[in-house]
């Protein structure tokens, strides 16, 4: 238990350093929600590389969580839903109802290629479309997967912290 002590007490803190706060207009609905989002993350038909990178946005290292953004286990207590992957027609239904779940005002934030505009997946017979063709979008970041520090910006963009 002491080695775990001293291991701690040398390896110190290894958040990256916060980085400016990203430019743009915050989405509208934003504001109301004080700087504090909770987040609830839906896989509408992720390879999973995207689930990867939002791991580590919310890891020790890029620390999402200190900019008041917080994953939550319900949408029922979400002010956000976080959409990873392609619409797959077996998870349209469902993403329409956990959009539903959630309280107004509510915001959606599409990660990932895939979530955007169907991404290596476009065309594919299992598809429904992109996120935004089945629920309002509000933010939307880009890449195969994106880096946990463009998740990070965007949900920054949120929270407005
Ligand atoms: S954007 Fe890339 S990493 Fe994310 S779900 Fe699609 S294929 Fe996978």
């Amino acid at each position: 238990m002491l080695s775990l002590w001293r291991k701690i007490r040398r390896t110190g803190r290894v958040a990256e350093p916060p980085p400016p706060l990203p430019e743009g207009d915050r989405p509208e609905g934003a504001a109301v929600l004080g700087g504090s989002v909770q987040i609830r993350h839906v896989d509408a038909g992720s390879c999973n590389g995207c689930e990867i990178e939002i791991a580590s946005a919310f890891g020790p290292v890029h620390d999402g969580e200190r900019y008041g953004a917080r994953l939550v286990a319900s949408p029922r207590h979400a002010d956000a839903l976080l959409v990873t992957g392609v619409v797959t027609r077996n998870m349209a239904e469902p993403l329409r109802r956990t959009f539903d779940a959630v309280p107004a005002p509510k915001l959606v934030v599409a990660v990932g290629d895939c979530a955007r505009n169907c991404g290596v997946f476009a065309g594919a017979y299992g598809v429904a479309g992109a996120v935004r063709d089945v629920v309002p979008v509000d933010v939307e970041i880009a890449g195969c997967p994106p880096r946990p520090e463009a998740i990070v910006e965007g949900l920054r963009k949120l929270t407005g912290r």
